[in-house]
């Protein structure tokens, strides 16, 4: 399985970071052993400057390639919260040398996953996610503002990679995000419930 992540997805966001809003999807990827369902995130030696990204995750549901948006919304069934790691520090210097950002971003356990929940129990058009950092709310996103919506990223992103069952989509971070340090603790909540809890250790 394979891991597409959507940078600038927030318009807020973007413009936090610095950078110009897209005018089509910024896709990289993370590998299968970037996935980390243990609760648990350690603090990596090549970084001192590790930030937390919530994002929804949507799961594909089958096999697909070359898709308009129009039928998207029928490959995939369940999304869930992930947090998409980054290592500021390292991805600061790779931009600053146009080079590729994976050592930033794409890292052992660098993709936390919650439990996957139905899409039809949820208006996907407006989505409330929230993220604690130990006793603070600190990323309050809502779908309805991002810029390239659900169907729109499994269509641009099917027309160069075909997306197989089980492949994910960290469909991008809305403003806030910020670093972490040993002992805190990230907990994310989709509407009122929470899906997700990280320790950083
Ligand atoms: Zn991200």
């Amino acid at each position: 399985m394979k891991i597409l992540c959507i940078g600038r997805n927030y318009a807020k966001h973007a413009k936090e970071m610095g950078s110009a809003v897209p005018k089509e999807p910024m896709i990289f990827m993370k590998p299968e052993s970037a996935l980390n369902f243990s609760g648990q995130m350690t603090y990596p030696t090549f970084t001192t400057n590790l930030h937390y990204e919530l994002e929804v995750v949507i799961e594909i549901n089958q096999t697909v390639s070359k898709i308009s948006k129009e039928v998207a919304h029928q490959y995939y069934d369940r999304i869930g919260l992930g947090i998409d790691f980054t290592a500021r520090d390292i991805q600061a210097k790779c931009k600053e040398k146009g080079h590729p950002w994976e050592k930033a971003k794409a890292f052992d356990d660098s993709a936390p996953l919650s439990e996957l929940v139905a899409k039809n129990d949820y208006d996907l058009s407006k989505l409330n996610f929230k993220l604690w950092h130990n006793d603070k709310i600190v990323q309050d996103g809502n779908t309805e503002d991002l810029i390239f919506d659900f169907d729109h990223l499994i269509s641009y992103a099917s027309q160069y990679f075909t997306l197989q069952k089980g492949d994910l989509i960290y469909t991008g971070t809305p403003e806030g995000v910020g670093p972490v340090q040993k002992g805190d603790v990230l907990k994310g909540y989709l509407e009122d419930k929470k899906l997700l809890e990280v320790s950083i250790i």
